[in-house]
């Protein structure tokens, strides 16, 4: 009956039953958006030197072309594609690429976000939340979509969103009108992670604090605001890329085998609360 039941465990990669921790992700595919620069290029630098198959893309060729030889230079597997999140060709396509050119999809990083407007909230139009809930939320869904079926044939796999710190609690000097869709990437994951447990296909979120990217500049160039933010901080430096790149890579591998519907707030020890 042990036996039994110890066997079911290791069957299921779910239900856990490892015993050795295991972060190679060697012969895994991974598509990760917006991921030529910032976040989104340190997530798939960190995947790739991890053993996985890269599919970098934004929506700039120039910078497509220029995420793949960095990173086929630090030899790894890669290959790129335009793909700007909000329009449903661009997604056919980079998912078509991965599965003809790699074999497949086991990880979805969806981390493309745009910011269209600064202001009071109540200035912002109908085609301003018609494009931020587009890229920033419809489109994290759909990519999900989209790749579900690839994963279901790979016999299960990990979706991990990039949220925000600010989608806890609007951050004092930033336009508040992107952090609600940022909330509700949180509930997103929480709403599909049971749904798609039953295929073995892990869905989690990180919420990164502030981090040095060129999105963020306005929040960091200037020494006094980027003093003010530090104040906020228990580790009294701003984030890096690869602070986020290295959780997102461990949500992705075994070690994570058992955690799904979850957000991971990665933000230097800031105070977070919904
Ligand atoms: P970043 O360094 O400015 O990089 C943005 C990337 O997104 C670029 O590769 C850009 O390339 C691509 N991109 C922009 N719009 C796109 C679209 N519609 N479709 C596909 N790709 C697109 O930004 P980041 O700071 O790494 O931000 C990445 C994610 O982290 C975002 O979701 C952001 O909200 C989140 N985040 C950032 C911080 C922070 O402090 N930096 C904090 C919390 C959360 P192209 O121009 O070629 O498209």
């Amino acid at each position: 009956m042990l036996r039994a039941i110890t066997k079911g465990l290791i069957a299921s990669p779910i239900s856990g039953g490892r015993m050795m921790s295991n972060t190679s992700l060697s012969g895994k595919v991974a598509i990760v958006t917006a991921s030529t620069d910032g976040i989104g290029l340190a997530a798939a630098q960190a995947l790739g030197k991890r053993g996985a198959h890269v599919v970098v893309s934004s929506r700039r060729q120039a910078n497509v072309d220029k995420a793949v030889s960095l990173l086929r230079n630090e030899n790894i597997e890669v290959i790129g594609t335009t793909c700007n999140v909000g329009n449903r060709e661009d997604r056919e396509r980079l998912v078509n690429m991965a599965v003809e050119q790699c074999g497949g999809i086991d990880i979805l990083v969806s981390n493309a976000a745009v910011n269209p407007f600064f202001g009071n909230i109540l200035e912002s139009t109908d085609e301003v939340w018609s494009k931020i809930l587009d890229v920033n939320v419809k489109a994290a869904f759909l990519l999900t979509k989209q790749v579900f079926p690839h994963m279901v044939k790979r016999g299960g796999g990990s979706v991990v969103f990039v949220s925000s710190v600010a989608g806890y609690q609007p951050i004092f000097i930033m336009p508040e009108l992107r952090t609600f869709v940022k909330t509700a990437l949180l509930g997103l994951t929480q709403a599909l992670a049971p749904e798609l447990a039953q295929s073995n296909i892990r869905v989690n979120c990180v919420a990164p604090g502030i981090i040095k990217t060129r999105f963020s500049a306005a929040l960091w160039q200037s020494e006094e605001v980027a003093n003010e933010f530090l104040k906020l901080l228990s580790i009294k430096r701003l984030g890096m890329p690869e602070d986020i790149g290295g959780v997102i890579t461990f949500l992705c591998s075994e070690d994570a085998s058992y955690i799904t519907g979850e957000t991971i707030t990665v933000t230097g020890g800031m105070n977070c609360r919904l």
